[in-house]
């Protein structure tokens, strides 16, 4: 059997063991301590943004944003459809009701236009969203300006779900809050882990007493909030520590991927790479093509041909809209030639391996086995 080639595993450097094991010299083995508040620092620092609070997950950073913008039984929270189910279960934790905009066709991200309609619409319903969870997609930002004019112009705060740079400005501190995701597959990990950063301060006060069961301050235990267990152990965040040393180091890489890739397939008309727009600098998480609809060669035709070298890829994100237990919210859609944008992506995309331990060795391999799926071409 060939060698496996991940999408995007983990890739540790040489500092995690080092603040881990001063974890476990120290004894701090107890969720927080001395590395949860330096990484919580670090990030802060790295994002220029003023607060940051470690948490379990990227989904209880999600979750938290809405518990401190006071999202609550039924609210409504518009989501970017296009996108992880993580992005969208928290609305439904807090008995919300979620209602998914499309993706502009530019940045496969949230299209300012469907977001606007939405906001037109639901205004003279008389009901507002109490929040707009913004995602930036595989590692590009989405078009802040116009989706925070759109916003602002009806007071709804922002949620910014992971970044990469937006004007040289980090995305996810352009809204009210934004999310970060440690999980194992992600540019950084801290085996699983998130962050929620604000430049509002109170927010991760708030989020820092609700994550650790919103425990009054009293000598006993008093509780006048429903609490989370959502805090990040002490452990974990020293892997985030020595993670976040070789994070321009890991974004590199992922660029070099993207672009051995784009470079590799420019000949192929058929294919298309994820379009990278100049407002920002893109952390190239996942490379990702899209296939012309005249394509003969479909996307499946791609997974399987790598799947049968031991070679992971997978379609893009189902968009939200089309999962059987999301079907039932509304969708305000982006129609091009018939079909919305997200669900045309979908149809079209594939997220091709961008793991950055892969060698040029792997890379080769890669692109003679996707080209080979292309007949009329000649190598
Ligand atoms: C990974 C991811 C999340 C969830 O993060 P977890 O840490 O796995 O809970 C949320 N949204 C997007 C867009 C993601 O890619």
């Amino acid at each position: 059997m060939n060698k496996k080639i991940y999408l995007s595993s983990p890739h540790m450097g040489d500092k995690e063991k080092y603040y881990v094991d001063e974890a476990f010299k120290t004894n701090w083995i107890a969720p927080l301590g001395p590395n949860v508040d330096a990484f919580e620092k670090e990030i802060s620092e790295y994002l220029g943004v003023k607060d940051a609070a470690a948490l379990v997950s990227g989904t209880a950073a999600i979750h938290m944003a809405l518990k401190v913008l006071g999202v609550t039984y039924k609210d409504i929270v518009f989501c970017s459809s296009l996108t992880f189910a993580a992005s969208c279960n928290p609305i439904i934790y807090q008995g919300a009701y979620p209602v998914f905009i499309d993706s502009e066709a530019e940045s496969f991200n949230m299209s300012p236009l469907a977001l606007k309609t939405a906001l037109e619409d639901y205004k003279s319903k008389g009901k507002l969203p109490k929040a707009v969870i913004v995602v930036h997609l595989y590692g590009q930002s989405a078009p802040m300006d116009e989706i925070k004019e759109i916003c602002d112009s009806y007071k709804v705060p922002i949620i910014e779900d992971l970044g990469a740079t937006y004007k040289d400005k980090f995305a996810g501190t352009l809204g009210d809050l934004g999310v970060y995701s440690f999980n194992g597959n992600k540019i950084i990990t801290t085996s699983g882990g998130g962050m929620l950063v604000s430049n509002n301060t109170a927010f991760i006060d708030k989020v820092r007493f609700l994550s650790t069961q919103a425990r009054d301050k009293a000598r006993h235990y008093e509780h006048s909030e429903l609490g989370y267990n959502y805090r990040m152990s002490n452990v974990l965040a020293g892997i985030g520590r020595g993670q976040l040393k070789v994070l321009e180091e890991r974004i590199a890489q992922k660029k070099h991927i993207f672009e051995t890739y784009k470079a590799a397939f420019k000949d192929i008309s058929e294919i298309e790479m994820l379009p990278i727009l100049d407002y920002g600098k893109p952390n190239y998480w996942l490379s990702v093509i899209t296939l012309k609809k005249n394509s003969p060669v479909k996307p499946l035709d791609i997974i399987l041909t790598l799947e049968k070298e031991n070679i992971e890829s997978r379609p893009l994100w189902k968009p939200m809209h089309l999962q059987p237990y999301y079907s039932k919210y509304p969708f305000y859609s982006l129609d091009k030639d018939g079909i919305c944008t997200s669900e045309d992506l979908f149809n079209r995309g594939v997220c091709l391996p961008s793991d950055t331990k892969i060698t040029e060795e792997d890379l080769n391999r890669i692109i003679h086995r996707i080209r080979a799926c292309f007949p009329q071409i000649n190598f």
